[in-house]
């Protein structure tokens, strides 16, 4: 077995002040608790099947005396349903279990953490938190944009904070990487600990990121829309653009849990648009077969198809061409030139699926995470990542989360059910 070590600040020399509740004794964790990456036979050939993952839960030793511990908490990138909750699970669990009562909020992302900007820091505590996660967004807003990390780390020296949590995506979790790297470099005492955020639920190594639960239920109430505006007309076409740059797991499972979807169009799975098996006459043979279809595409679906906008934003990421309004263009000019009526409604709620409060299944998973990463940054785990794998919580290296992202395999069982479910060809170049 081989263990993906975590970084530590060093040796654990205060005692938890986590106490039995009731008769029911701490369930602390040591590091020798561990997840296997494979849990099946197959995965044994797997070259990561040798790896095991550190399990995620209190430590009966902590690095942080708690008196002394100040916690900043930053969430960056794209609105996420779940961010309030995991905001509001960190300041509660810091409070509330180990009796911390400094918890800064810095304000817009890494934006917060360089002084010149003048976002000035909230101070949270439990009764100002205790409604937020009935809310989408984050109260602590966002950015984007590269900051110095050299300034960012002078603010965390500045005001004295011994742990940071950040909350974003993969750019987030390079920058709390590089934060972490600096401190280190300085000879400092402080931990980073990130909170993995992706609405795709692309993240490796993971079985889900929060907020993907609600993202795709949301998903599942647009395909509704789509697929009664299909019905509603002669020759009705529903469609529906999804979140999902790079992988269209969103796509996927609002087809699977909708199954009135024809077509669904993901990164992964290239298509051509003309031709006997591209996807016009896919979408004119099943027209005339069923009078109405529903296409659900992923943004970052077709992209060597149409013309992807210039330029990147202010992260550095990839602008993408617009799938969907391209889509809409072709299908319209095919049907027009064939005399053929058809009635195309395009639908982009890809705002509103990600603005929206987390659900309740998400609500339960953002506390948990929160909890685990109060009680990984405690213990003086660093430059690391919470996250759930094979059902358990555990700490992942964020190096090692931020190399690649998960895909859906279009050779899996998750493509193959999606292909069963629509009925789509299989091949569509
Ligand atoms: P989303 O899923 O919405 O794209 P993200 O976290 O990937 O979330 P980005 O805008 O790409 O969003 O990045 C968030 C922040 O992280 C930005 O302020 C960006 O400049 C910073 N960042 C990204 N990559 C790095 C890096 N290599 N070093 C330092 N900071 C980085
Ligand atoms: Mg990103």
């Amino acid at each position: 077995m081989l263990n993906v070590d975590i970084p530590s600040l060093g040796p654990c020399q205060f005692a938890s002040p986590l106490h039995q509740i009731g008769s029911t004794e701490v369930p602390f964790k040591t590091d020798q608790d561990r997840i296997l990456y494979s849990n099946t036979v197959r995965g044994l050939e797997e070259p990561e099947s040798a790896l095991s993952f550190e399990e995620a839960g209190p430590r009966e030793q902590i690095f942080f005396d708690p008196a002394r511990t100040t916690v900043g908490i930053v969430t960056c990138g794209g609105l996420c349903p779940g961010l309030n909750d995991i905001i509001r699970g960190i300041v509660y669990q810091c409070y509330r279990q180990y009796g911390i009562t400094k918890v800064y909020g810095f304000r817009y992302g890494y934006e917060g953490l360089v002084q010149r900007y003048g976002h000035t820091p909230l101070m949270l505590r439990p009764e100002s938190v205790a409604q937020i996660h009935n809310f989408g967004g984050t109260i602590l807003g966002s950015s984007r944009g590269q900051q110095p990390i050299g300034e960012m780390v002078d603010t965390l020296e500045d005001m004295g904070v011994d742990i940071l949590f950040v909350i974003g995506g993969d750019g987030t979790l390079r920058g709390a990487s590089e934060i972490a790297k600096e401190i280190k470099n300085r000879g400092l005492r402080k931990a980073v600990v990130g909170i993995p955020k992706t609405i795709d639920n692309d993240i490796m190594y993971l079985d889900k990121s929060f907020g993907f639960e609600t993202a795709f239920a949301e998903a599942v109430n647009a395909v509704k829309c789509a697929y009664t505006e299909a019905c509603g007309a002669v020759n009705g076409v529903g469609l529906l653009k999804l979140m999902g740059r790079d992988s269209g797991f969103i796509a996927c499972y609002a087809a699977l849990a909708g199954s009135n979807v024809d077509f669904v169009l993901i990164p992964e799975v290239s298509f051509t648009m003309e031709g006997t098996a591209g996807l016009l006459e896919a979408l004119r043979y099943r027209l005339a077969k069923r009078g109405s279809a529903v296409i659900v595409v992923a943004e970052g679906a077709g992209q060597e198809l149409c013309q992807a906008a210039d330029g990147t934003d202010a992260s550095g990421n990839k602008r993408y061409g617009d799938i969907g309004l391209f889509l809409k263009d072709q299908i319209n000019a095919f049907f027009k030139a064939r005399r053929m009526e058809v009635n195309l409604k395009y639908i982009d709620p890809s705002y509103i699926v990600r603005s929206v409060p987390a659900n309740p299944q998400d609500n339960v998973y953002c506390s948990r995470l929160a909890q685990s990463a109060v009680h990984a940054a405690m213990a003086g785990k660093t430059s690391m990542l919470v996250g759930r794998w094979h059902n358990a919580f555990v700490h992942l290296p964020l190096d090692m989360v931020t190399h690649g992202r998960r895909k859906v395999d279009s050779k899996g069982e998750l493509w193959h059910a999606v292909l069963e479910s629509t009925g789509q060809p299989a091949i569509m170049v």
